[in-house]
């Protein structure tokens, strides 16, 4: 088993508001977790410390063995936590160019990363002309453009009508099948269900279990834990 990422009592608040209460959990290779918790759990924070762009204000976190600084690992690491920004007026491809010479990685993955996510017919199309669903596929193309061993996304299906969810979940399936190890984080107990494979569930800031997916079932709307599990209730 080969850990991608650990997080030891990860610890964030913003003044008062405890985001992210003493979390620890490992991300193990080849497996798709969600980070699942209702709104203001602390799912978003917990992603922004381990991408580097949100302080923590305790514990710690390392990526692969610990072995390289937070910085080189994060060059094998694909992510989308905001809504996906390109140029309008520039085609996808003409988008995608431009971010893999920010990402020092040559333009031959291109063709190959829009066809994964279903949008090589219309690669030659402005950016402004997709809908969101096409948006949101072309910011998972263009996270994978230097073939990251983990790709981490920030409720990827939000906004989008039933046809576009599918598609995504589709999607990120489908590179979980190539060996790409995903981290999402997710509201939505169905889609970590239909998607994941292991779950962190937190509320609060606090993890309530982490484990198989399987280890949670929907009661009445939410969830139960069914399985023994390390969860502090
Ligand atoms: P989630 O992604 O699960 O919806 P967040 O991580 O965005 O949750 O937020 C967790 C808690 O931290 C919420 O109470 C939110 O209001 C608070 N929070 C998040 N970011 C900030 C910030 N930059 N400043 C102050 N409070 C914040
Ligand atoms: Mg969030």
């Amino acid at each position: 088993m080969e850990t991608i990422l650990s997080l030891k009592n990860l610890d964030k608040k913003f003044g008062s508001v405890h985001a992210v209460n003493n979390l620890s959990f490992d991300i193990e290779k080849g497996n798709v977790y969600g980070i699942l918790g209702p709104n203001g759990s602390g799912k978003s924070t917990t992603l922004g410390i381990i991408l580097n762009v949100v302080n923590k204000t305790s514990g710690s976190f390392s990526w692969f063995d610990g072995s390289i600084s937070t910085h080189e690992a994060l060059k094998r690491v694909g992510a989308i936590i905001e809504r996906p920004n390109f140029y309008p007026y520039m085609t996808a491809v003409q988008n995608l160019k431009l971010i893999c010479k920010i990402k020092d990685v040559p333009y031959n993955k291109i063709d190959e990363k829009l066809k994964l996510v279903n949008l090589f017919e219309r690669k030659d199309s402005k950016f402004k002309t997709y809908s969101l669903g096409m948006k949101q596929r072309l910011a998972i193309a263009s996270a994978l453009l230097n073939d990251p061993e983990i790709l981490i996304l920030d409720e990827p299906t939000n906004g989008l009508d039933p046809q576009g969810i599918h598609e995504i979940r589709k999607i990120i399936k489908e590179i979980a099948s190539t060996g790409t190890t995903i981290l999402l984080a997710s509201h939505l107990l169905d889609e970590v269900e239909k998607v994941c494979t292991h779950v962190v569930v937190i509320r609060n800031g606090i993890k309530l279990y982490a484990g198989p997916v399987n280890g949670i079932t929907a009661t009445n709307g939410y969830f139960e834990l069914n399985v023994d599990s390390d969860a502090k209730l």
